[in-house]
């Protein structure tokens, strides 16, 4: 990512004066709105490892509880060098805002370790993600917060966490993590659940906006977890994928990319393959380029800041689906919203993946398991009326469905604690 003044400013900053432009808005107690700009809980954990080698290796990690006035607290852990508090601090206040714009019982948290998971051999990672749970244990757990993975870490990472945890406990504690294998506790239909979720968004917003699905031109920049399932479902919705990308660049045809094909062949080798491709009419852009094709969905579902105040003038779309986090900077923001093109934003688009996980605690605390169509099912209902909930505060309050989301967010989180009351 280019380092701008915009991706220069701390997160943590640009999550706090999101909360306030929208608090000031509603009319917030100010006494209030220092309450939701701080985080309830921050734990750091500094913690040595032994390497393969036989030397001490010493790492640090966190875990951040932001609001827990909705039920027990949600979110992430990060594996990544770049990890830094103020980071997970706005990683985990914007999991308070995602869990309640879509009405979930849960509060908002994050967590991260500084280390590129990369570099160390799958026994160090092992090892490393024990001690870390350890660390953190006194604050994770079933009824308090409960993990998922995030950027670096998988069902894999998860599995270890929940049998450390268990371990210390001396019972299975499955409703610790989610993202779990199925094996062990699991849900079915998880790992497609934010790209599930994305299909459900575009087919309420076509409706809203007008829009045929059928046949209508899709791009989608990223084919990770998220973006070739989003492609995949909404190709058999009737909808002409005409581009997708990767890291390396994308492929466009107007004709409608074999979507279908390139899927099979993500699932085999993890990225576009040439060789998927051949006999496939199309032609190579570049990610820059995909964003400005000419398409009736645009879905930015690879990395954050990709929609800046630079490119936002000549993108060419009706409507914006943000399936990864922050894909639209606040400078292309202003600008998509100069150029009434509708959008359709991340905590709300993505929050797939996050209704699947609190399905997933749900069965493990119940100790039953429900069919995959069931989770689908239970996915659609709740996001749809999600979607509803936030267009229908658009639509009263005359603003973008953006800010509708952080309204609604943000007046659930203030309802709950006013309900309780400040303790004593
Ligand atoms: P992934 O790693 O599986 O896929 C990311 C895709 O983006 C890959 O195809 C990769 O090649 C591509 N990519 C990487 N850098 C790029 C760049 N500079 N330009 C264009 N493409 C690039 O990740 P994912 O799990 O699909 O997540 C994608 C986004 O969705 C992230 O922003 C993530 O935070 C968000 N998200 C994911 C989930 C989930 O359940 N996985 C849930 C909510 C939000």
């Amino acid at each position: 990512m280019v380092e701008t003044a915009e991706s220069a400013e701390s997160a943590y900053h640009t999550a706090q004066a999101q909360l306030r432009q929208v608090a000031a808005r509603l009319d917030i107690d100010p006494g209030m709105v220092e309450l939701l700009a701080s985080t309830k809980r921050e734990l750091t954990v500094n913690f040595p490892v032994r390497m393969d080698d036989d030397t001490i290796r010493m790492f640090t990690g966190y875990r951040v509880h932001h609001n827990d006035a909705r039920g027990p607290v949600k979110g992430g852990i990060r594996y990544s060098p770049m990890v830094t508090l103020d980071e997970v601090r706005a990683l985990s206040m914007w999991m308070t805002w995602k869990c309640a714009v879509v009405n979930l019982p849960y509060g908002g948290a994050k967590g991260g370790v500084i280390v590129d998971p990369r570099s160390l051999s799958e026994r160090e990672l092992e090892r490393m993600t024990r001690r870390y749970a350890t660390e953190i244990d006194i604050i994770i757990g079933p009824a308090i917060d409960i993990p998922a993975p995030d950027l670096g870490t998988d069902a894999r990472v998860m599995a270890w966490i929940m049998d450390t945890i268990s371990m210390q406990r001396d019972y299975a504690v499955p409703g610790v993590v989610t993202g779990k294998p199925v094996e062990i506790g699991g849900s079915l239909g998880r790992v497609e659940a934010t790209g599930r979720g994305v299909l459900y968004i575009v087919i309420e917003a076509c409706q809203r906006r007008g829009i045929e699905l059928q046949g209508a031109t899709v791009a989608v920049q990223g084919f990770g977890n998220v973006g070739s399932v989003a492609a995949r479902l909404l190709h058999e919705s009737g909808a002409r994928v005409v581009a997708v990308s990767d890291s390396q660049g994308g492929v466009y045809s107007p004709e409608g990319l074999d979507i279908p094909t390139l899927y099979a062949h993500r699932r085999e080798r993890g990225l576009l393959p040439d060789e998927a491709l051949d006999g496939m009419p199309h032609r190579d852009v570049t990610n820059a380029e995909l964003l400005e094709l000419p398409v009736d969905i645009l879905i930015p579902a690879a990395i954050e800041g990709q929609i800046t105040a630079d490119n936002a003038a000549r993108i060419q779309t009706a409507m914006i689906v943000e399936a990864a986090n922050g894909p639209t900077t606040s400078g292309g923001d202003a600008v998509l919203a100069e150029r009434d093109i509708y959008v359709v934003p991340d905590i709300l688009a993505n929050a797939g993946g996050v209704i699947a996980s609190y399905f997933e605690w749900v069965q493990d605390l119940q100790s039953f398991f429900w069919e995959e169509s069931e989770v689908n099912q239970r996915l659609q209902r709740i996001i749809t009326r999600a979607f509803h909930e936030v267009s229908a505060v658009a639509e009263s309050r005359d603003v973008r469905m953006r800010e509708a989301a952080y309204v609604v967010a943000l007046q659930r989180v203030v309802e709950a604690i006013r309900l309780r009351g400040i303790f004593p």
